[in-house]
């Protein structure tokens, strides 16, 4: 398999290269040739030992050459030629909007442009408009551009990157000599973006599970590649780090790559002080060097004397003098949640009906969902009015008739007005179980004004919790202006909840945020805000924010049946 995945890689440099050069034309046959092999069944090898590489759709005589040549030898002399025929640095260039192979290579051959530093002090300087067929307006829009590519976030979102994080660690615990893998670093604290990815393996074949790695499906690049490690690109820029480490000192790496550096300096500090010497390799005595611990993580914590500190808690925020103390948080676990508070339907901008949802999340043994579409001012999202939502409430205790063990809730996410009235009378949201208030316009608003709507929307009786209580995007909008700790005060005050919104560019609130609120005594809700049935999978985001900010099952009020939910949302 991996065989077919390293030659469609060369095929897929090919196509690259002639595309700079180019010759459309073969960069596209190559292109559909990599294509193929990548999802051929058959074993590359055995097609060309029996000679019917040119039986394969998209190969020609050329092509089979390429790929014979490379089966043979390892080596592939042509994409060599073709490699140093292209100046380094050019290929970066197309990554720029509005720059096309043609036009990298003519910056390149008239005004000697290798980088994309190099473009941008080009166009700065007015170099670009003077030559043929450029002019100011298009060196603006290059400039414009290059702005825009170094403003691309370079970290991910967490709940993009779990779904990648599986596919390594299913790919890589498939391989025999593949004794224990798992991604450390932030990911595994749950941090809400990554930056790279740090997999760690025991292994005591350090070699083969390199090779075995570095031909993983969807590696686009192999950046270094030695006995231990390595480092690969998986699709355009996820840069991947792989240590494979000897069983023995595998809890020891495991803790020393998870960080934060934070909780890791205080820890060693810490170690210190009490005869040992603690880095990625164990944990030692300092007079005699001898191992105490290091196999498991467990085994580490617990020779310093504490309890194992959860991945989430690692931050440096008081974890490790909890530890000592004795007075860690019993952190909620990710299989604790019972329904999710917050989920839209066709009837407003979601794509499924209630009856595919309540399949859906029964099918992920929840007990209850609330759905709770949006509200008639937001138009553009087909909110309901009053009369569509007797018309949802009515068809949902149709429908709850049917279910064993499962209820959807009848809700709503009713818009907090800019006046900080709802959307909807009172007439109609006392027949619901669950009212999500939020805010979805006028962002601009002050400290003072957004407080104030948040606040008053709270001293309505029937608001069960406020949805994304801050409004922010994760790297693409701030939060708006709002003082939490009155927010917080007053929900405490008027039994209102505060949600966990687990999209993964909300997770609003944050962690920090849902730490500050349940130390005032907020009961939180976890909802996905789910759109579509597959989203109802983020309710472990918001458990990992939950976690992340400390929390305990009882903090949640989905952690409850039906009936204890309820209870809680009566006010
Ligand atoms: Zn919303
Ligand atoms: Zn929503």
């Amino acid at each position: 398999m991996s065989i077919n995945i390293e030659v469609a890689r060369i095929l897929y440099e090919f196509g690259e290269l002639y595309s700079l050069k180019g010759d459309g034309f073969r960069s596209r046959a190559y292109l559909i040739a990599a294509q193929r092999i990548e999802s051929l069944n058959d074993d590359i090898r055995a097609v060309c030992e029996s000679g019917k590489l040119e039986a394969i759709p998209g190969v020609g005589k050329r092509i089979a050459a390429v790929i014979e040549e490379y089966l043979s030898t390892g080596d592939c002399s042509y994409l060599e030629e073709l490699r140093e025929s292209l100046p380094p640095g050019v290929r970066d260039l197309i990554s720029v909007e509005g720059i096309g192979p043609k036009t990298a290579m003519r910056f390149h051959g008239e005004l000697n442009i290798g980088s994309i530093d190099q473009l941008e002090e080009a166009a700065r300087l007015g170099k670009i408009q003077n030559l043929r067929g450029f002019g100011i307006k298009s060196e603006a829009n290059i400039l414009r551009a290059i702005k825009a590519y170094k403003s691309i976030p370079k970290r991910f979102l967490l709940g993009q990157i779990l779904p990648v994080i599986r596919e390594i660690e299913e790919y890589m615990a498939g391989f025999s000599s593949v004794l224990t893998v798992e991604a450390a670093g932030s990911s595994r604290r749950m941090k809400e973006t990554v930056g790279d990815l740090d997999v760690l393996i025991a292994s005591k074949n350090g070699e083969e599970v390199v090779e075995h790695f570095v031909s993983m499906p969807r590696v686009s690049r192999v950046m270094s590649k030695g006995t231990t490690r390595s480092s690969v690109i998986i699709g355009v820029n996820l840069q991947v780090d792989l240590r494979v480490v000897s069983p023995t000192n595998y809890g020891s790496a495991l803790q020393y790559f998870t960080g934060s550096k934070d909780h890791n300096v205080k820890l060693r500090t810490l170690a210190l002080k009490l005869g040992y010497k603690l880095n990625e390799y164990g944990l030692f005595k300092r007079k005699n060097n001898q191992q105490i611990a290091g196999k498991t993580e467990k085994s580490i914590y617990k020779a310093l004397g504490f309890k194992y500190i959860e991945p989430e808690l690692r931050e440096d925020r008081g974890e490790i003098e909890a530890a000592m103390e004795g007075s860690l948080p019993n952190l909620i676990g990710y299989n604790e949640i019972r329904g999710d508070l917050h989920v839209h339907s066709k009837w407003s901008d979601g794509t499924a009906t209630l009856k595919e949802i309540a399949e859906e999340a029964q099918r992920r043994g929840l007990e209850y969902v609330a759905i709770c579409d949006h509200s008639k001012s937001l138009g553009i999202a087909r909110g309901l009015n009053e009369k569509r939502l007797k018309n949802q409430i009515a068809k949902i205790e149709k429908l709850n008739k049917y279910f064993e063990n499962f209820m959807l809730l009848k809700g709503i996410e009713v818009d907090i007005l800019a006046d900080g009235n709802l959307d909807l009378s009172n007439n109609v949201l006392k027949d619901l179980d669950f009212v999500v208030a939020s805010i979805h316009s006028g962002f601009k608003g002050t400290a003072k004004k957004m407080t104030e709507r948040v606040i008053s929307a709270m001293h309505n009786d029937y608001v069960s919790t406020i949805g994304h209580p801050t409004g922010r995007l994760i790297q693409r909008r701030q939060p708006y202006q709002i003082n939490l700790e009155e927010v917080f005060t007053t929900a405490s005050k008027q039994r209102v909840m505060m949600e966990i919104n687990a999209l993964p560019d909300r997770l609003d609130l944050n962690d920090f945020n849902t730490r500050a609120a349940m130390e005032r005594g907020v009961m939180i809700s976890i909802g996905t805000d789910a759109h579509t049935p597959e989203q109802l999978i983020y309710l472990a985001l918001g458990i990992s924010v939950a976690r992340r900010g400390w929390l305990e099952s009882e903090n949640v009020a989905n952690t409850h049946n039906i009936n204890g939910l309820l209870r809680r949302v009566k006010r």
